[in-house]
Parts: structure tokens; sequence; C-alpha cells
């Protein structure tokens, strides 16, 4: 796993990835040492199922407004037929 983050103590991009990859373990500055983050919570801030969770909505949302503007149209069309 690549952690990309900018260390906030010497500026450096390049992080030291734990060994393994559990919540707890930390994430540090390849450079410095310094502690930037837990495995945790950097999964936590960049998980993939949160942007895709964002794009299933708005996939949602304009399948909605979709189907209420074919909705729309179509009662439109009978009120013409009727009159
Ligand atoms: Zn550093």
């Amino acid at each position: 796993m690549n952690y990309a983050m900018m260390c906030h103590r010497c500026g450096s991009s390049h992080t030291k990835a734990p060994l393994s990859e559990f919540d707890w373990d930390e994430i540090e500055c390849a450079d410095c040492g310094e502690f930037l983050d837990t495995v945790g919570n950097w999964e936590a801030s960049h998980s993939p199922s949160l942007a895709f969770q964002a794009l299933s909505m708005s996939r949602t949302l304009s399948m909605q407004m979709t189907r209420e503007a074919q909705a729309h149209a179509s009662k439109g069309a009978t009120g013409r037929v009727a009159q």
C-alpha cells in the first residue's frame, strides 16, 4: 500500500509503510521518522467505498430526476390528447 501524504514536519512525501496493515499500525515519514497517521485512519479518510457511495447516490438521484421528467412529459402528452 502506498500511503500518499505529506510530512507536516519536513515536507517530505515519502512515507514508510508498516510491514503489516492493521488499523493501529503507524505510518511514518521515511525521511525524518515523524508519525503521520495510522493505517486505519488513513484508510477511513481515503476509502474508495465513500467515493462509490457518493457515485451511486448521485446516479440514483439522476435516475429519479429522469423518471420524474418522463412522468411529467407523459402527463403533458395525455393532457394535450384530452383537450
Ligand atoms: Zn518528515
